[in-house]
């Protein structure tokens, strides 16, 4: 607190994001982040861009990335934004299509920062609880609404809705604007990019922090039409006219280029993640169907809060929200298969013999 801040600073509840502490041979499966790392060519064009040329700002467009996404995608460089990992785009989303007068809608149980950024961009928003299977039932967004907002897969669950279903919640709700969070959809879950030439109202985020093991660089993208594209760009452009630096460009195009290397290690960490669930059941977890490269799961014999700060102790870091509903779960994102080796093993210790 200071007499030196803002009313909007004193008022603000910030995001916490997952730690990185520096503990020696940690098992770090907090914060959803891949355990391949990004394709060489991506870490090839990063080291060739730390030049000379650094003297002089990036394009401020991102030409080039766009172009290279748009084509990747099937879309035109004017259906597609950049931004400083998709946090940013989404926070740019807040401030110049989801804010409107009546709420905007998203589940009570998903991506924390969505408050946040309400708050900050004073977003009227109302919460729609998941059903009890932990899913969006999209009936109980036939009320009135602004806008709409859904990580899909969701997270922190991890389950997914069917293109179809995004496809039917659009034509219930053509007036407004749709966002779908695609943050984890590269691990098994359908995009809603093809609905793009259909729907004008649909927004869809990407970012290259998980399937493309790029966490570090900060690149988040978004694919939807024209027009919501250059609502986006206004923003940005009243914000900060270069948020890609010129190796975070280069990097995410020559990532965008590796189509061999993302296929091999999204299908490592989804062959990863059936085995993590395997093992966890074993233990006796309730895992909920992950299309993402997490896991949530619960033991019904034991405190969620007790098992994170036990597995802590043990040099394994995982992600507990102490939130209503879910403060039992605790989600686990997908490592090698020696970490999630360290993870089980360490699990049957805290739970005993007879678990
Ligand atoms: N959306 C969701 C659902 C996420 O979990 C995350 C990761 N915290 C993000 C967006 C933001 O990712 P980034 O800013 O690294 O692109």
């Amino acid at each position: 607190m200071s007499r030196y801040w803002s009313a909007l600073a004193h008022g603000l509840e910030p995001y916490t994001p997952g730690e990185q502490p520096r503990i020696e041979g940690l098992v770090k499966l907090n914060t959803n982040e891949s355990p391949f790392g990004p394709s060489p060519r991506a870490l090839a064009a990063i080291r060739a861009a730390a030049d000379d040329a650094l003297r002089l700002y990036p394009d401020p467009q991102a030409g080039a990335l766009r172009e290279a996404l748009g084509a990747y995608h099937g879309v035109t460089a004017d259906e597609v934004f950049v931004g400083n990992g998709s946090d940013e785009v989404l926070a740019h989303a807040f401030a110049g299509l989801l804010k409107h007068e009546a709420p905007l809608l998203f589940p009570d149980v998903t991506y924390s920062f969505y408050p946040v950024w309400a708050q900050l961009f004073d977003v009227a928003w109302a919460a729609v609880p998941l059903d009890e299977a932990m899913g969006v039932r999209l009936a109980d967004y036939r009320r009135p609404a602004g806008a709409i907002i859904l990580a899909n897969p969701n997270a922190p669950t991890g389950v997914a809705l069917s293109r179809a279903e995004i496809a039917s919640l659009l034509a219930e709700h053509p007036d407004i604007p749709v966002v779908i969070d695609e943050a984890y959809v590269d691990f098994g879950g359908e995009t809603a990019i093809p609905l793009v030439a259909e729907h004008p109202n649909l927004l869809v985020v990407r970012t290259m922090s998980k399937s493309r093991g790029l966490a570090g660089l900060r690149v988040g993208y978004a694919i939807g039409d024209k027009a919501l594209i250059e609502g986006l760009t206004r923003v940005k452009d009243s914000f900060n006219s270069y948020p890609l630096g010129r190796p975070a460009q280069a990097g995410a195009l020559a990532s965008v280029e590796d189509e061999a290397f993302f296929r091999e290690t999204c299908a490592a960490v989804i062959a990863g993640r059936e085995r993590m669930r395997a093992g966890l059941e074993t233990l006796g977890f309730a895992v909920l169907p992950s299309a993402a490269n997490f896991v949530f799961a619960r033991h019904p014999a034991h405190d969620g809060a007790a098992l994170a700060a036990a597995l802590r102790e043990r040099a394994v870091l995982v992600r507990r929200f102490n939130a209503p509903r879910i403060a039992d779960f605790l989600r686990i994102t997908v490592g090698t298969d020696a970490q999630t080796d360290r993870l089980l093993a360490a699990l049957a210790e805290i739970l005993g013999p007879a678990n």
